[in-house]
């Protein structure tokens, strides 16, 4: 079988502590899933959370560049930690949640803010605000083999050395096991499937040059620098 041009190679993420990458395979995305953020999205902070999903090929790596995107002029991050699922499964139980998971990382969410708006305004989807080029920056994933099921701890953005974000892992709404629950009813979960998990509060506008620290408790900072346009 000859394909008409070459294959790519997938998209992958790095594991702390091994030479060895964690091919990506779809990106889930949480919605409003702290209640602060729902509010100051326009909530009332008791929301239903929900879903959205970004290509693999949004996926940027560590230590990475990212360049400020077409066609927006509100270009927003939002920090989320990462999920990786390592087994696969369908209509997975929350209690049984945590054996399906590879490890966690460190992403950020990137938004064109002024096209997801628009997006909501018209009841369109959202792919144009969220799904784009380098729109998921992700760094380095932490086996939970290694650091077991983060719960708890800081998660934080700074912004050229300033604090944008800060919030604790137990404010979300749904944690991660109820989020493999409720994902894995619509889903056949496979290995390679990441989810963001929700962003905390203080989302904003980054511009070209701005350079992102997000950190969360016990994980690899994920450094991202803005770039000009392409
Ligand atoms: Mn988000």
């Amino acid at each position: 079988m000859n394909y008409v041009f070459p294959l790519w190679t997938p998209p992958a993420l790095s594991i702390h502590g091994s030479t060895d990458l964690f091919a990506v395979r779809r990106i889930f995305c949480v919605g409003r899933n702290y209640v602060e953020h729902q509010k100051e999205m326009g909530g009332d902070g008791r929301e239903q959370p929900f879903f959205f999903l970004k290509s693999e090929f949004a996926l940027v790596t560590n230590t990475a560049v990212v360049h400020y995107p077409a066609k927006t002029t509100n270009y927003h991050y939002e920090t989320e930690m990462v999920v990786a699922i390592g087994t696969g499964g369908r209509r997975i139980a929350a209690s049984d949640a945590t054996k399906h998971i590879f490890g966690y990382g460190v992403g950020l969410d990137m938004t064109r803010r002024d096209l997801q708006q628009i997006g909501k305004d018209k009841g369109r989807p959202w792919d144009f605000g969220k799904n784009f080029d380098e729109s998921a920056p992700c760094g380095t994933l932490t086996p939970a083999s290694k650091i077991g099921h983060p719960v708890k701890g800081a998660i934080t953005l700074q912004v050229n050395g300033k604090l944008r974000q800060q919030a604790d892992l137990s404010e979300m709404i749904w944690s991660v096991p109820e989020q493999i629950e409720y994902l894995s009813q619509y889903y056949t979960l496979e290995p390679g499937d990441i989810i963001l998990s929700g962003t905390p509060a203080g989302v904003g506008p980054v511009q070209a040059g701005d350079e992102l620290v997000a950190h969360i408790d016990g994980l690899n900072d994920l450094h991202v620098k803005i770039a000009p346009a392409l």
